[in-house]
């Protein structure tokens, strides 16, 4: 076993389990990665079967792990006297609407599983190493396949009776895009509705990727993000906004963004952060990882907090 030759590190597992695929790793911290796979979510039985089994040759080849972490698409039940703590609940895909993770990953593996949102891994990866490092108030938003934030306040994650639900805050609508029902199944024309990765697709019948960068498409998208960013603002006075996700691979959204968020600031706020858009709205500094280093982050404390007991 080359956890022996290796000295014996604590080592720990970590699941992004997302709508689109699952990335499963194995390392002694979250800077670390000593194995990592891939697959797609399929069915619920199928998709906890492999990454259990992932775990269980990583246990054969590197010895036992202290602690797996599990970033979750959603909604989830993050509520420890909830009888669905753990279960992905009402989601939108298919079969997946009250899958208990983490009681199927625990029975499996025996060994304790802590569990989060996707976004709220990634949020305390941003700020453990990525681009909110050092910051006590920030708040992390993921532009894909939904929209959704990680809030940061005082260098606690805030959980109300549930996890926040920023994706699908309401917004004014720009006059242009006044023909546009929006995308949400649930409200139209929320945040999610207007500026996701499907509704960019739904307002112009192409995919964001295939859009070119001077597309009309990205001077509204940056409106909407600004306007998201004013709202974010003025609620949770943040020291920084990260964007991240597939659409914000689209660097040009940066620039215009801050110059969106100026002008609808208009002046207001004494926030000091918020004065200097070209460090207030920034890009992801963990380069599509922050999931996974964020599930390594929460089995890690999972495990310190078991073992000081
Ligand atoms: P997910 O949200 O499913 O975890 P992503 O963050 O990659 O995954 O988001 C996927 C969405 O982002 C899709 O709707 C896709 O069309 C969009 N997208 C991916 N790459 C780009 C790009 N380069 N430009 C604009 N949109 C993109
Ligand atoms: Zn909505």
């Amino acid at each position: 076993m080359r956890g022996i030759e290796l000295g014996r590190k604590k080592l720990f597992g970590g699941i992004e389990g997302g709508g689109t695929k699952f990335n499963c790793v194995i390392g002694p911290s979250p800077e670390e990665v000593w194995a990592r796979t891939s697959f797609p979510t399929t069915t619920p039985e199928e998709t906890l079967t492999r990454a259990i089994g992932f775990f269980q040759e990583g246990k054969a080849e590197y010895g036992i792990l202290s602690a797996i972490g599990v970033a979750s698409f959603g909604p989830v039940d993050l509520n420890r006297h909830s009888q669905h703590y753990g279960y992905i609940t009402t989601a939108p895909k298919p079969n997946w609407t009250y899958i208990d993770v983490v009681g199927n990953i625990t029975r499996a593996l025996n060994i304790p599983v802590a569990f989060d949102t996707d976004v709220n891994c990634a949020t305390l990866a941003e700020g453990a190493f990525g681009a909110a490092r050092g910051l006590r108030n920030f708040v992390y938003v993921t532009v894909g396949t939904g929209i959704g934030a990680g809030v940061v306040a005082d260098g606690r994650l805030v959980n109300g009776a549930m996890h926040p639900e920023v994706g699908h805050m309401l917004l004014p609508r720009f006059d242009e895009d006044n023909d546009f029902r929006g995308s949400c199944a649930f409200h139209g024309d929320c945040l999610e509705g207007l500026a996701s990765g499907p509704a960019i697709e739904a307002r112009w019948g192409c995919k964001g990727q295939d859009l070119p960068s001077g597309h009309p498409a990205w001077a509204l998208q940056a409106r909407y993000l600004a306007a998201m960013c004013i709202n974010l603002t003025l609620c949770y006075a943040p020291e920084r906004i990260i964007l991240g996700g597939g659409v914000m691979s689209q660097k040009q959204l940066f620039a215009m963004t801050r110059t969106e968020f100026s002008k609808l600031l208009n002046g207001y706020t004494t926030l000091p952060a918020a004065a200097d858009p070209d460090n207030y709205i920034v890009p992801s500094a963990l380069d599509g990882h922050s999931g996974e280093v964020g599930a390594l982050i929460v089995a890690e404390k999972l495990f310190q907090q078991s073992d000081s007991q």
